[in-house]
């Protein structure tokens, strides 16, 4: 009988900005307080909207290529790891090329550590730690199966372009069904400052074409 496939997926429209998956995050032992998920307003000063980000454990993960330690290894099942201790040597270049502003250097410890799908617990058959609390949905750990009936208005994407680079992720995020491709365009990119940019257009793609009974109590904000 063939194990049963879980996937991670994100409801940009579902956030309500409680933090409470960076609380839970922090609390895992292995990177000692620091939360490997963020939570960023789509639009400081216009909007109260928020978004969660967790590392979308690319297919072909730009932040191992620019490595010039190999210290980003990615296993068999496309989980993209932190930085090996041993390897890394916190040049930050993945903090710079990763387009989703992933990888967090911590100079203290002198090493790159970043969201690894709570490898420890998903390979346990538990969820990540952040899915586990999110009071909304916005994260959530199952299988499609389970998705595409909770969330019937909406599907699963993986597919990302930023300007003129296509990149596909492990991780999916929630659309219109008439969405199929996350477009980020690099002048906006740039202006917006990186991943606030990011969330702002991944909130933008999300919304339109959402059913009224999805919409949470973040929507009067949008
Ligand atoms: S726990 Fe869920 S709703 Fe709360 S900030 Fe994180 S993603 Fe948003
Ligand atoms: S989202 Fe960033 S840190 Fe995660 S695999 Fe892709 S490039 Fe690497």
């Amino acid at each position: 009988m063939s194990a049963v496939v879980r996937d991670f997926f994100i409801d940009f429209q579902r956030c309500i900005g409680c933090q409470a998956c960076a609380a839970a995050c922090s609390e895992c032992h292995t990177h000692r307080g620091l939360p490997m998920v963020h939570v960023d307003l789509v639009a400081p000063g216009v909007s109260l909207q928020t978004a969660p980000m967790v590392c979308m454990h690319c297919a072909d993960p730009t932040c191992a290529s620019v490595c010039p330690a190999d210290a980003i290894k990615v296993d068999e099942h496309g989980i993209v790891h932190s930085s090996l201790k041993p390897r890394c040597i916190s040049c930050g270049n993945c903090e710079l090329a990763c387009p989703f502003g992933v990888p967090i250097i911590k100079m203290e410890i002198q090493q790159m550590q970043k969201c690894d799908m709570c490898f420890d617990r998903t390979s346990a058959g538990k969820k990540p730690m952040c899915a586990t609390v999110c009071p909304t949905g916005a994260l959530f750990y199952g299988t499609r199966e389970e998705i595409a009936q909770q969330r019937p208005a909406s599907k699963p994407i993986n597919r990302w372009r930023f300007g003129k680079q296509r990149i596909a992720t492990r991780v999916h995020v929630m659309v219109p069904h008439d969405v199929d491709e996350m477009a980020v365009e690099l002048p906006a990119f740039d202006e917006g400052g990186g991943p606030a940019a990011l969330a702002t257009a991944l909130a933008a793609g999300a919304r339109d074409g959402r059913a009224p009974e999805e919409a949470g109590p973040e929507a009067e904000f949008l």
